[in-house]
């Protein structure tokens, strides 16, 4: 994977990204609010933004680690089962981040060997002015991941065209009353999945479908079929990891309260399969010989997290460089984790002394 943008370019789409926040149409939301005058829309973001977190991460797909994640606050969704809850609807409680420390950070985490740069969220779209006016003060251009709910505005549109190297695209929903009923969404099928198909047309697109329990034949089935008859070569990461949360868990006759059992998720792979899509990750453009990581990262208030299943399956969630020596003694013939080493090198300095705040940061 290659940066296909240039500085020069980038400070003017960045200039178009500025305008769009006042009155803010970046999303398709088009709330019109003046979020550079204190208003709030929907995501409840103002003109800055909050980085909630940020570490080099192992645990996305091959093709794209190690990413640089880094973690915004804010989106435009209001899932019920959302992990990231907190950030998106108590936004206020998030450290703001000033853009030119976020890019020293991001130039510090490419020399630790980051390879990509993902912006995570929430959804980046709603913060892709401050995203823009930090890739701004970058010397270089890493290639560019947008992890992200694709519900860019079609103002907003050109912006990410020629700028984004690969989309990670979250795709749950297979029908508008889902969407409506989980995430507050009325046209989810107008809004999605064209976006996605779109972009997936020109730029390396990995579509995520987190398999939701109860939800196999109203969103699974109908989310694989579309796959199948539009773009049935694209790079599908079926998830697992579906969590009940306690928003979830009050509800007890919901099967969103329960947590997916194998029977479904093997049901799911069942239909990708049968539908003859691509689970599996492909041949990455770089190397991946013998990665070395920087023993010890400071990512701040959201961990690397090692669960053990019903069925005594390892699941280990973020994974960062403080992790892999434990994963590996947990799980010593685990061949994807053959590949990491822990090196000599000392931590990495925190962002935080440098500037001499009190406050978690990035
Ligand atoms: S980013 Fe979207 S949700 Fe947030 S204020 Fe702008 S239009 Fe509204």
């Amino acid at each position: 994977m290659s940066a296909t943008y240039r500085q020069s370019t980038v400070v003017t789409k960045a200039k178009l990204a500025d305008d769009l926040l006042t009155p803010c149409r970046l999303c398709w939301r088009e709330c019109e609010v003046d979020r550079k005058n204190g208003e709030l829309g929907d995501c409840k973001l103002g003109a800055e933004i909050r980085c909630y977190n940020e570490f080099i991460h192992y645990g996305e797909e091959q093709e794209i680690i190690p990413t640089h994640a880094v973690f915004l606050s804010g989106c435009n969704f209001r899932c019920r089962f959302c992990s990231e809850w907190k950030h998106v609807v108590k936004v206020e409680n998030d450290p703001i981040i000033k853009v030119e420390a976020l890019a020293t950070r991001i130039a510090e985490r490419q020399e630790q060997g980051a390879q990509t740069l993902s912006f995570i969220g929430g959804t980046p779209d709603v913060n892709m002015a401050g995203i823009l006016e930090c890739l701004c003060k970058l010397a270089q251009s890493p290639a560019l991941v947008w992890n992200s709910n694709m519900t860019w505005s079609t103002q907003s549109a050109p912006i990410l065209r020629g700028l984004v190297d690969s989309f990670v695209a979250d795709w749950k929903f297979g029908n508008d009353l889902c969407g409506k009923k989980l995430a507050g969404i009325d046209e989810h099928q107008s809004l999605v999945p064209h976006r996605i198909l779109k972009v997936a047309e020109k730029t390396f697109t990995i579509v995520r479908h987190l398999v939701m329990p109860g939800h196999i034949n109203c969103c699974t089935r109908p989310v694989l079929q579309q796959i199948r008859d539009k773009a049935p070569g694209i790079r599908l990461n079926l998830m697992d990891q579906y969590q009940s949360v306690p928003v979830t868990s009050a509800l007890k006759s919901d099967p969103l309260s329960k947590s997916l059992s194998a029977e479904e998720f093997a049901l799911a792979e069942k239909h990708a399969l049968d539908y003859g899509l691509c689970l599996e990750s492909r041949e990455p453009s770089r190397s991946f010989e013998v990665l070395e990581i920087e023993e010890k990262q400071d990512s701040v208030g959201f961990e690397s997290k090692i669960t053990i299943t019903a069925d005594g399956d390892l699941v280990i969630e973020n994974l960062d460089a403080s992790m892999i020596e434990l994963a590996n003694q947990l799980a010593p013939n685990d061949e994807s984790l053959q590949r990491f080493k822990l090196p000599s090198k000392g931590p990495i300095k925190e962002l935080r002394e440098e500037e001499g705040r009190d406050k978690p940061s990035c």
